[in-house]
């Protein structure tokens, strides 16, 4: 019904306009149609004036030829003429006597009176005195009148036409002078009268109102000026203008303006009264289309709503006052399982819980300040399945009377369950499926604020787990990791919490640890249980572990606090040796601090330039020509003095600022070297840590591109642990420094891990027996033989051997007499500085 009247409305508007523009045509057409008829009468009248304009001037014209000619011939064809002046020259009957004389100038007005033939102007009158001058002098067309004369005699007639003369306009008449009885034939030289009138104003005006014409006037140009007319004057090169009145065009002007003017008006008042019908027609309009639009927003909206709705939910629901279910949307049968039937008519809360709040009350308090609109249900579906929705709620009122409930319900089971695991990830470890240092800390904290202050944290960390990740793989090192956790919960209290914290370190939190001695006892059970083997890929995998451990009772602290102490307390345990454990104590703890403090303050003098280089010389066997210097780095520590290598060496490694030490102690050991006053061989010591932190072989390039230093003047010094890490890399680095030209020299020979197999594979120069050995020579017999089978070892793969630590004469003689091939100690030269050496060197 409302389409219905929005449909005629709308045609209504439709056809107002179309009457409007109907209507408005007509008036137009009529118009147009008038003018155009204006338009005729005014061309036609102009026209018709033109015409008779024109025959006028045409005929004045001819009149005016025609008296011309018919006055000439009573002078030419006569006998008097023939004899005095065709045949003769008699100007005193001419022009004295007047017969053909000025007369002809002051009543007639001919400017020219002339007797010619071809070759002369026998008798001329210019202005009505007698002239020497022949005709053509005076106009260029003398053989065009003496032609057309000819020619009209044929016809005893006289001729006309216009001409140029004397630079102007002139109108002349001529004939053959002749008696009057001798038609066609005259004897004789034929000559002919010439009378010439200038087409003045004087001459044309009277012509021009004897037949009602405004003026005529003469004009060599050939166009019409607006409002006139033209005829063209023979060839002359001169036009007749005359004015031509335009009566309708004068008609048009006075009807036009007042024509115009109610044109005009007409027109503004159909413009006026358009505009007022059109606007009225489209309000008319913008009303139907806004009623019709509302009405379509409307429709949309619902639409935009259900959809909204159905998106942002599972299904719609609709209670009464009573929360009975009047209402549920398709998909509730979909989702729950239920029949639609089965539910309608039983109360939400039946369906609903909820473990936070009453389902009822919390619909109750809706549209409350406070209130949230969203509350997590939980429901079973027909198969028993519990599912988790958020329901959303408002409550439907009718004249401020509570009518009822309508909502939304949307099923969060997923989500739920993907955020339990995401929060399960973030508190536990990929790998093994034990809690992280996230969930650790957390247990540990809520231990500690729930009053158990009582808790032992022990942290663990493998021995020998690199070994088995580099040389094995990573899948065995992942079981072996799998299997720690599995066995270290097997020996643990649900109440404890086993942790991993990274790497190969895990965490035990023990709630009642109860004695020191209990815990020792725990301590012990899981070396052994590590202990045992583990299975892998039919290999047996062997693992040892070392453990540190801080009673909270004993102190106390925040989390990050417990762990740090067990964490010192497990560095001090491995210091001691692997398999071991120890408490925590606050002298741990201390040298702890003291180690950071010297660390910090080692920084600094790198920076600073606190490091000095002292140098010991190496001989050969002869104790007097030196074989190398050694360089030996000392910290000239602002506050505590010269501090030894051993001292800080190992702190440099472990914080990594090894690498500048190293590379400062390179630059300036190969630049003394360079200044030395003999070319002795440096040798620098380098700590295998550079070797994993650093680029060594660039590292060594630049320092002897920066010097100056040639290659083989270099030694470098490296313990036998370089190759512990990693053999490939060391093995390749080592080949690339020998490649530089600089010499290798295996330091400490005899201290480290390395088998003597090793030896052969890497391209070590020589070799230097650790001074632990050398301060034992003469001490026992297993240690000099010690020494001697190094040497035996050395001679046999072609490398120098050296011995350090040479304190006795004795130790020297046995070395020599062993054929150790060099030596090195305090018996022969301390470290020295540089000062020092370069005197020494100096002095032989
Ligand atoms: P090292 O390479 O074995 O150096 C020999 C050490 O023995 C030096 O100790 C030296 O002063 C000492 N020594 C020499 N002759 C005798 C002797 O007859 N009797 C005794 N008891 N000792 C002797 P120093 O200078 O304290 O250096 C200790 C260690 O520090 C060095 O052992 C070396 O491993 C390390 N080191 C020294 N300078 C550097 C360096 O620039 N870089 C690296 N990475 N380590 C260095
Ligand atoms: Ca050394
Ligand atoms: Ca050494």
């Amino acid at each position: 019904m409302q389409a219905g009247t929005t449909s005629t409305s709308a045609s209504r508007s439709r056809l107002t306009r179309q009457l409007i523009l109907g209507f408005s045509g007509a008036i137009l057409l009529i118009l147009a149609v008038g003018l155009a008829s204006l338009y005729r009468i005014v061309v036609a009248l102009d026209e018709r004036e033109q015409l008779r304009s024109a025959f006028l001037a045409g005929s004045v014209r001819q009149s005016l030829e025609k008296s011309e000619k018919t006055y000439l011939l009573s002078h030419a064809f006569w006998q008097a003429a023939y004899d005095e002046l065709g045949i003769g020259n008699n100007r005193q009957w001419a022009y004295a006597e007047d017969n053909i004389g000025p007369t002809l100038y002051s009543s007639d007005g001919y400017a020219g009176v002339f007797v010619i033939d071809e070759n002369t102007t026998s008798y001329a009158v210019v202005d009505g005195q007698l002239s020497d001058q022949p005709l053509e002098a005076l106009t260029p067309a003398k053989q065009r009148i003496l032609a057309q004369a000819r020619v009209a005699l044929l016809d005893d007639q006289a001729t006309s036409g216009y001409i140029r003369f004397r630079d102007g306009p002139a109108l002349f008449s001529a004939a053959v002078i002749r008696p009057p009885q001798l038609p066609h034939h005259v004897p004789g030289p034929q000559r002919v009268l010439v009378f010439v009138r200038p087409l003045t104003p004087v001459v044309l005006q009277p012509l021009a109102d004897s037949v009602g014409l405004a003026s005529f006037s003469v004009t060599a140009r050939g166009y019409d000026a607006p409002g006139e007319d033209h005829m063209r004057l023979d060839n002359s090169g001169y036009w007749l203008v005359w004015p031509v009145q335009r009566p309708g065009s004068e008609l048009a002007l006075t009807v036009m303006p007042p024509l115009a003017l109610a044109t005009l008006v007409i027109l503004l008042a159909m413009l006026a009264f358009a505009r007022q019908a059109l606007s009225v027609s489209a309000r008319n309009d913008r009303n139907y289309q806004e009623l019709a639009a509302s009405r379509e927003a409307l429709k949309v909206s619902e639409e935009r709503f259900k959809a909204v709705a159905e998106a942002a939910s599972d299904w719609i629901w609709e209670t009464d006052a009573q929360l009975r279910l009047t209402y549920l949307s398709g998909r509730f049968a979909e989702l729950t399982g239920y029949p639609v039937q089965e539910w309608l008519g039983r109360p939400l809360t039946d369906l609903m819980s909820c473990d936070t709040a009453h389902l009822q009350h919390w619909l109750a308090q809706l549209g409350s300040v406070n209130g949230s609109d969203s509350l997590r249900c939980q429901y079973r579906d027909h198969l028993g399945q519990q599912r988790i929705c958020r329901l959303t709620a408002r409550p439907v009122l009718h004249h401020e009377q509570l009518q009822g409930f309508r909502g939304t319900s949307f099923d969060i089971t997923d989500e739920v369950a993907a955020h339990a695991r995401i929060q399960h990830l973030s508190q536990h470890d990929a790998l093994t499926g034990l809690p992280n240092r996230n969930k650790l800390f957390a247990f540990i904290e809520q231990a500690l604020l729930e009053g158990k202050a009582d808790l032992a944290v022990l942290i663990l960390d493998l021995d020998n787990f690199k070994p088995i990740n580099d040389h094995l793989g990573h899948p065995a090192g992942d079981a072996v990791l799998i299997e720690v956790g599995r066995r270290l919960g097997t020996i643990t209290r649900d109440s404890d919490l086993v942790a991993r914290l990274g790497g190969d370190e895990f965490v035990l939190v023990v709630a009642r640890p109860g004695t020191r001695e209990e815990m020792d006892a725990l301590c012990q059970r899981v070396i052994v249980t590590l202990r045992r083997p583990i299975e892998h890929d039919g290999q047996q995998l062997h693992i040892d572990a070392s453990l540190g451990v801080v009673l909270s009772r004993e102190h106390g602290g925040q989390p990050a606090d417990l762990i740090k102490y067990a964490d010192i307390a497990l560095y001090n345990a491995k210091a001691a040796g692997k398999g071991n454990w120890l408490h925590f104590s606050a002298q741990m703890n201390d040298a702890v601090q003291g180690k950071r403090t010297l660390e910090r303050e080692l920084a600094l003098g790198i920076e600073h330039g606190q490091l000095v280089l002292h140098f010991q010389p190496r001989f050969l066997i002869d104790g007097v020509t030196v074989a190398s210097v050694e360089a030996l780095v000392r910290w000239q520590h602002p506050q505590r003095g010269l501090i030894g290598p051993d001292e800080f060496i190992p702190l440099a490694e472990e914080s990594g600022l090894i690498v500048q030490l190293g590379n400062w102690v390179l630059r300036e050991a190969c630049s003394t070297a360079k200044a030395w006053p003999q070319p002795v061989l440096v040798s620098v010591n380098m700590s295998p840590a550079q070797f994993t932190r650093s680029n060594v072989v660039r590292d060594v390039r630049e320092a002897l591109l920066h010097s100056g230093l040639p290659a083989h003047r270099l030694e470098l010094e490296i313990t036998e642990n370089v190759m512990l890490n990693d053999i490939e890399n060391a093995l390749a680095t080592m080949t690339a420094l020998k490649e530089l030209g600089v010499r290798l020299n295996m330091d400490d020979f005899g201290t480290g891990y390395s088998s003597l197999g090793y030896l052969r594979t890497y391209p070590f120069d020589s070799i230097k027996i650790d001074k632990r050995f050398v301060q034992a020579l003469g001490k026992s017999d297993s240690d000099r033989s010690v020494v001697q089978a190094i040497i035996n070892l050395g001679n046999a793969m072609g490398m120098t051997v050296t011995a350090e630590g040479v304190e006795t004469e004795r130790q020297l003689d046995l070395l020599s007499a062993d054929q150790c091939h060099e030596v090195q100690g305090y018996l022969l030269s301390r470290p020295v500085e540089n000062r020092v050496l370069v005197g020494m060197m100096k002095n032989g």
